[in-house]
């Protein structure tokens, strides 16, 4: 389960033990949505360092099925992936204004779109499709409100979301399969910490912080977490759902936050835009079209051992498929290389420095 190792003030490096192997804490996991991180082989991926990934079990539901993953051996065959993974619930996407027609208190009614069926997806349908998948981690079916909505509206969907993790509980079946919590309560603090009370008292191996980082204020963001930690026991790990900005990622650790996922990394190098312990670099123009250095000096990844910025700003503007690959490493061993300093800072008991200097420099 989850043992924490050291600590630095409420920053924690743990162990996450899951089925597939132990996970170390705090970590980042780059997302898979379709049981792929784009761009990557598996051989890839792990190179950079990554021990988790992220697919969608609803997504999965509808393509390819997850009877057939099922029958498969599971995700970790189907994907050729020995490290963690773990699966939203899908109620983020089946909630999104591609899929939604109505949420009700019997789950979220979407439309399916391969056959244009109205379908219900139940928190025990969530469940039932986790645990044919096989993943490591599942999440319950949550109701994430949006933080502009009025309150007396995220105060019925959060009430919502407790039925529907009480009901999750219920149906669960897979003993190997760790099944966490998730919190909802927009930007109001007194919804936030019903909901964290709630929620760490159900008896969730690990415990979700959602409907975060959906363009809130930063304020406000770390305001929500600010009054959900405090009700979250230390012993279980703690998963701040969607959050993939360094600097965020930084400041949520120092609170006690444990894992992480999020599209940012791989999509923003699919964008050209480039993670480094300097900033951002947005590699759209010519200007390094004959610079010969590595995309970041100093860095130990496939990218820039073997690759010069000239190379890539190339690849770019002739649309090869490479530049994506090489971009998505370099971003992904970024990730992980903020992690592992993260975590020797805990262990050294200067997380707090490490934070200061890092946001010093990165612009
Ligand atoms: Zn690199």
């Amino acid at each position: 389960m989850f043992k924490v190792l050291f600590e630095d003030g409420d920053a924690r490096v743990g162990e996450l033990t899951l089925r597939s192997g132990v996970v170390k804490t705090p970590f980042f996991m780059p997302v898979s949505t379709k049981g792929s991180v784009k761009n990557l082989s598996p051989e890839q991926l792990r190179e950079t360092g990554i021990e988790c990934v992220i697919a969608n079990s609803f997504v999965l539901s509808l393509r390819p099925g997850s009877e057939l993953i099922k029958s498969h051996g599971g995700i970790h065959k189907f994907m050729n992936w020995d490290g963690g993974v773990f699966t939203d619930s899908g109620g983020f996407q089946a909630g999104s204004k591609d899929f939604l027609e109505e949420i009700t208190d019997d789950g979220i009614v979407f439309k399916n779109p391969y056959t244009g069926k109205k379908e219900l997806l139940s928190p025990e349908d969530a469940v039932r499709i986790q645990e044919e998948i096989g993943s490591d981690v599942a999440m319950v079916l949550d109701d994430m409100p949006s933080p502009l909505w009025p309150k007396k509206k995220i105060e019925v969907s959060v009430e919502r979301t407790h039925a529907w993790a009480k009901r999750s509980i219920a149906a669960k079946k897979d003993n190997k399969q760790l099944l966490f919590g998730i919190s909802q309560g927009g930007t109001h603090k007194d919804l936030r910490e019903r909901s964290a009370k709630t929620i760490n008292s159900l008896g969730f191996d690990g415990l979700g912080i959602g409907g975060l980082a959906i363009g809130e204020t930063k304020k406000n963001m770390f305001a929500a977490l600010d009054a959900t930690l405090p009700f979250y026991d230390k012993d279980r790990v703690r998963y701040m759902m969607g959050l993939g900005s360094p600097l965020d990622i930084v400041d949520a650790v120092s609170r006690g936050v444990d894992c992480f996922d999020s599209v940012l990394p791989t999509k923003s190098a699919r964008r050209g835009t480039i993670f480094t312990f300097g900033g951002v670099v947005h590699y759209k123009n010519n200007k390094y079209s004959k610079d010969f250095a590595p995309l970041e000096e100093g860095c130990d990844c496939y990218t820039c051992k073997n690759y010069t910025k000239a190379y890539f700003v190339h690849l770019l503007r002739v649309h090869e498929n490479l530049g994506l690959t090489l971009a998505t490493i370099h971003n992904l061993r970024f990730m992980q290389r903020l992690i592992e300093k993260i975590r020797d800072s805990i262990k050294q008991k200067k997380l707090f420095e490490f934070r200061d200097e890092f946001k010093k420099n990165y612009k």
